[in-house]
């Protein structure tokens, strides 16, 4: 068997374990990555994600100059918005209703450009993306901080990043789960025990660890434990392999717990979905386009303000208002008047979808009560009025009046047949709870001290996401705080 000892191990290859061992790598450290997974199944719940990546800057023009495949040369038909570090910072401070770590969302907000700079050095590419209820002004696109994406999806991050990391020598070794930490513990690690997929246990010695492992989502036990009942029974959007084993082992070792316990970050999915992600689909089973619709459960009742916001500001916490309704299921209803203005994702392959010529057949087809659907539809259409516009690309204040709970925009009248239904449950991004590190990204102890040798980046850090993330966050913050700790780890 090869030495596997190294000065730094990183445990997990997603996109914080990737980052993390390259920036390591950079400093001189000999690195070690361990992952549980069979390699074709490696990159975690980064594989799976859309890559979205959220970062700041200060016009178009210093954008264009750092990352040139996102130059624009003004003959463009949309408006790049500059996203400045305040305007980043409030946002995530306001999502996450002021609980969100300030030092750790400001390290976050001031190292995401330059990041994002470090990663292009790497070959990593992004592209401007454009939804159907883009902000619009004057008929021009408004894109920012949310809309740049990395090209080819999560797949596009994994492949570039484990390129650039193997092109530098780090190693990597596969179907291997690390366990539990070595050393003195909450002061010191020396190393991690492991178990190899043929059943041996195998200690690896190092100078330093970095726990990027992910968050305990694919646990259903913790899931239903942390986040409370029925949350075992909602599906996964991403990998099987993040059951918070890193969580656990730091937790064992003296490490502090820290953030949202009991939040994740959850969308509506498609009802007919495996448990856990399918590698092939992505993200074609998230349902965002509520907003131009109504939201009801197994009752035919509404529970939400499904036009609070733009749907990615609200798509990552109503998934798990779904959890709470009866066998944890919902309907998103449209009529055909605003078909064309639904995600790409509602036409796509994975879709199960109901058509009806009226509203109770819709209800019948959806299994649930017709007439009590019809009964809810004729309420909420008889509170509209008729005089306010309806425009997708704003929040246009089309409201119901005296309805409880309101549509606050958006709320068109659900007349013209056919009519669609689509049935949808919670789909578990990822979970908010983890560990507590420092501005060097170590981990602290239960007495607040760095744990030498201790390093944690991505999903399993808490603290900085409350009840919600901004899309681009999660991926942000994994590239952010990996690339700090493989620094420190290696030096
Ligand atoms: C469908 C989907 C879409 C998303 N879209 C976006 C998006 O567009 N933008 C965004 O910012 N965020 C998005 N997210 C969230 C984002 O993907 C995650 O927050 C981020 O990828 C987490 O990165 P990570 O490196 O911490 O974890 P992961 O990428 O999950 O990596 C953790 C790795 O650790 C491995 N591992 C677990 N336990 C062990 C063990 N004991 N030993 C060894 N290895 C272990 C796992 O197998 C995995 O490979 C999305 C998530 C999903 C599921």
């Amino acid at each position: 068997m090869p030495n596997l000892d190294a000065d730094v191990i990183v445990v997990g290859c997603g996109n914080a374990a990737l980052c993390a061992a390259i920036s390591a790598r950079e400093k001189g450290a000999d690195v070690l990555v361990i992952e549980r997974s069979p390699m074709p199944q490696k990159g975690g719940n980064s594989y799976f994600s859309g890559g979205w990546m959220r970062f700041t800057f200060d016009s178009a023009r210093d954008l264009g100059e750092d990352l040139p495949e996102l130059a624009t040369d003004g003959k463009q038909d949309f408006d790049v918005i500059p996203y400045t570090a305040s305007k980043y910072f409030d946002e995530i401070a306001e999502l996450t209703e002021f609980r969100a770590d300030p030092t750790l969302t400001l390290l976050l907000v001031n190292k995401s450009r330059e990041t994002i700079k470090w990663m292009h050095d790497k070959g990593v590419r992004f592209n401007w993306t454009f939804g159907r209820q883009n902000l619009m002004v004057k008929g021009r696109y408004q894109v920012s901080g949310g809309n740049i994406a990395v090209s080819g999806g999560g797949a596009g991050l994994i492949e570039k990043l484990v390129n650039a990391a193997e092109s530098i020598g780090v190693r990597f070794i596969y179907e291997t789960r690390a366990v539990a930490l070595l050393g003195e513990a909450g002061h010191k690690v020396t190393g991690i025990c492991a178990v190899k997929s043929n059943g041996e246990s195998i200690e690896l010695n190092s100078k330093s660890v970095i726990l990027a492992s992910g968050g305990f989502g694919a646990s259903a036990e913790k899931r239903a434990r942390f986040l409370g009942p029925g949350w075992d029974l909602a599906k996964v959007r991403g990998t099987s392999s993040n059951t918070g084993d890193g969580i656990d082992m730091a937790l064992q070792f003296g490490a502090q717990s820290y953030g949202h316990w009991s939040g994740a970050h959850a969308v509506c999915w498609d009802a007919t979905t495996p448990k856990s992600g399918d590698r092939n689909s992505g993200n074609e089973f998230s349902r965002n386009s509520y907003p131009l619709g109504l939201l009801v459960n197994r009752n035919a009742e509404r529970f939400l303000d499904e036009g609070l916001d733009f749907g990615s500001n609200t798509y990552g916490k109503f998934g798990s208002n779904i959890i709470s309704q009866p066998g944890s299921i919902a309907y998103q209803v449209f009529d055909s008047q605003v078909l064309d203005f639904l995600d790409t994702n509602y036409s796509g392959r994975m879709v199960s979808k109901v058509i009806a010529n009226s509203v109770q057949e819709l209800g019948e087809k959806l299994g649930i009560d017709g007439i009590a659907l019809q009964s809810t539809i004729n309420n909420y259409n008889s509170t509209l009025d008729s005089k306010q516009i309806f425009d997708p690309n704003a929040l246009d204040g089309k409201s119901t009046r005296n309805l409880n709970p309101p549509k606050s925009n958006w709320a068109n009248p659900i007349t013209e047949a056919p009519f669609y239904g689509f049935t949808v449950t919670t789909g578990l991004t990822f979970t908010f709870g983890g560990v507590r590190v420092d501005e060097a990204a170590k981990i602290l102890s239960v007495d607040d001290k760095p744990i030498e040798g201790l390093y944690a980046a991505g999903e399993m850090l808490g603290g900085i996401f409350y009840y919600t993330s901004p899309s681009g966050g999660g991926l942000m913050a994994g590239s952010v705080f990996g690339r700090i700790a493989g620094e420190n780890a290696a030096s």
